[in-house]
């Protein structure tokens, strides 16, 4: 009897895939300049085949779309054989280049001719570059790059999904990620998170994933089963079904003895809040307001940003929402805040940092929010990021409750504010660990840099132990302590957070229904005990192991 190959890696989510692999091809490096010397006119002929078939491929594309990508699509199929692109690749194969060059410069100078127009013909620059890729890789014989085209559900293996390969699956087909590199909060792992997709990442024994081979992929044990038997994707799919059956629960987070878990939900508009309320969400745990700041040049007035407090809060009568205080700096610039030309920004003026040098911009904010509090029903919190002690805690809370704001505190992503943990929970209303960013400053390792993706996780056991140290103060001052950075979406580590003293969970609203399935499976004992072995661990992943291991 054959045996049957099964990958580990790390697990995103709790779902559970069947389908076939397929390949993300790796971009084409650029056609070379040489000089053709051969048959200029079979030449021609090469690459207007290439684009007629192209272009017919997108046209059978465009009639399975929906309305809107049946417009786009039908588009792109004109461009690809768009007689004025194809004279110029006559011209250039005329003046000596070879086919795959000729089509490169022609659709890329369209292009360029595009983007200069702005608006929706520059959106279209993209997509013409895209073409050239597909056709260059046709006349080498090879497969398109990035996600390819198919009918049938998949899973797709790729070294790592970018932000932009993302924009376009079609959640309709991919069944599930599979990556070879990337961490657990890799943009494909969030991506897998929002919405609900299972994914394993860094994965290591990726070349036995061919196109085509059927897997199983299951994200609560981290693997992907090469040709797995009928009987093992039967019991995985009914597991899945029992899986998804208790997460159509909307009741209220709490541990398998009854002890209550707040389950809420992080925001980055004010029009998120409804659906996050529909799909359970207890209330806001991270509302980022950097959006009304990002999108204007000048600082959104006082009225204006009571109408969106407003519409974040209406959801939510009698239920808590919590909000950020702008988080500026370093990963979100605005320039009438945050100072031009640090060298490491992360390191410089960020969050209340920036506030504090610009108390006009705070105090107004401050203002926008009283005012939303006394018009709404809504229990509405406020909390101030990138906060270093105790005394910029205390700079911070005084301004708010000076302001009307019944309940303020702030957010431990630096370590000091951890280390400092009894003085700083003495000084705020609540807690809230970011434990993006808390990650990102213990560890020494940028969050946005791919190359050091593998210290920025949270299982580490020196972010835990700073978690534990705010745990333990929390607790002996009897005041809130949430979390509502990614790893609260993670259902093991949400265990362990809550073993650790956290109270409340918020993430983004797609990634609730596990986290609650899991924390109902758990008692506090049960949840303490995974806490102590993950804080004894020496890696990450041995944290990890030890708490999947632990029952
Ligand atoms: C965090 O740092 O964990 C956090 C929630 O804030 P942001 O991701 O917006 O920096
Ligand atoms: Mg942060």
């Amino acid at each position: 009897m054959s045996t049957v190959t099964v990958i580990k890696g790390i697990g995103v989510g709790r779902g559970v895939a069947a389908a076939r692999v397929r390949l993300m091809a790796p971009p084409l490096s650029e056609p070379t300049q040489e000089r053709f010397a051969g048959d200029a006119e079979a030449e021609l002929a090469r690459v207007v085949a290439a684009q007629r078939r192209l272009s017919a491929d997108l046209l059978a594309r465009a009639e399975r779309a929906g309305a809107e990508a049946h417009e786009v699509l039908t588009a792109l199929s004109s461009m690809a054989v768009d007689p004025a692109i194809t004279a110029a690749v006559e011209a250039r194969i005329g003046a000596g280049r070879t086919g795959e060059r000729a089509a490169y410069e022609a659709f890329h100078e369209f292009a360029e001719t595009l983007a200069a127009l702005g608006g929706y013909f520059g959106e279209r620059a993209g997509d013409l570059k895209d073409l050239a890729q597909r056709i260059v890789a046709d006349l080498r014989g090879v497969p398109a790059p990035g996600i390819p085209d198919s009918h049938e559900p998949f899973v797709l293996v790729s070294d790592d999904l970018a932000p932009a390969d993302t924009a376009t699956l079609d959640l309709a087909l991919v069944k599930a990620l599979v990556t070879r590199e990337g961490g657990p909060t890799s943009h494909t792992a969030i991506l897998a998170r929002s919405v609900g997709l299972p994914a394993i990442v860094a994965i290591g024994d990726a070349e036995r994933l061919d196109e085509g081979v059927r897997v199983l992929v299951d994200a609560a044990s981290g693997t992907v089963t090469v040709e797995p038997r009928d009987e093992a994707i039967k019991s995985a799919m009914e597991r899945e079904r029992t899986r998804l059956e208790a997460t159509r629960s909307l009741a209220p987070g709490a541990l398998a003895d009854g002890t209550p878990v707040q389950l809420l939900a992080n925001i980055g508009a004010a029009s998120q809040s409804a659906p996050a309320a529909a799909l359970g969400a207890e209330g806001v745990g991270l509302f980022r307001t950097e959006f009304l700041f990002l999108d204007s040049t000048m600082m959104p007035s006082v009225d204006e940003q009571v109408r969106a407090y407003s519409e974040a809060l209406a959801p939510f009568a009698g239920r808590k929402v919590v909000v950020r205080a702008l988080d500026a700096g370093s990963d979100k610039p605005l320039p009438y805040l945050t100072d031009q030309g640090e060298e490491n920004p992360a390191l410089g003026r960020r969050g209340l940092r920036a506030l504090l040098a610009h108390p006009e911009v705070l105090d107004a904010q401050l203002e926008a929010l009283a005012r939303a509090q006394a018009a709404s029903d809504a229990d509405l919190w406020v909390m101030a990021p990138m906060v270093a002690d105790a005394a910029e805690t205390e700079q911070f809370t005084d301004r708010a409750h000076a302001r009307g704001l019944r309940t303020a505190g702030v957010m431990a992503e630096v370590p000091s504010i951890a280390l400092m943990a009894e003085q700083v929970v003495a000084a705020a209303d609540f807690v809230s660990i970011g434990t993006n960013d808390l990650t990102q400053y213990t560890m020494a390792a940028d969050r946005l840099l791919g190359s050091v993706a593998s210290y920025q996780d949270p299982w580490h056991p020196a972010v835990l132990r700073l978690i534990e140290r705010l745990g333990e103060a929390s607790a002996a001052a009897g005041k809130p302590l949430g979390v509502c950075g990614e790893a609260a979406a993670d259902p093991d580590l949400a265990v362990v957070l809550v073993g650790l003293g956290v109270t409340s969970l918020s993430m983004s609203a797609a990634g609730l229904a596990d986290v609650r399935a899991e924390l109902a499976l758990n008692t506090l004992e049960q949840a303490r005990s995974k806490a102590a072995a993950a804080l004894t661990a020496r890696t990450a992943m041995a944290a990890r192991n030890a708490v999947r291991t632990a029952y």
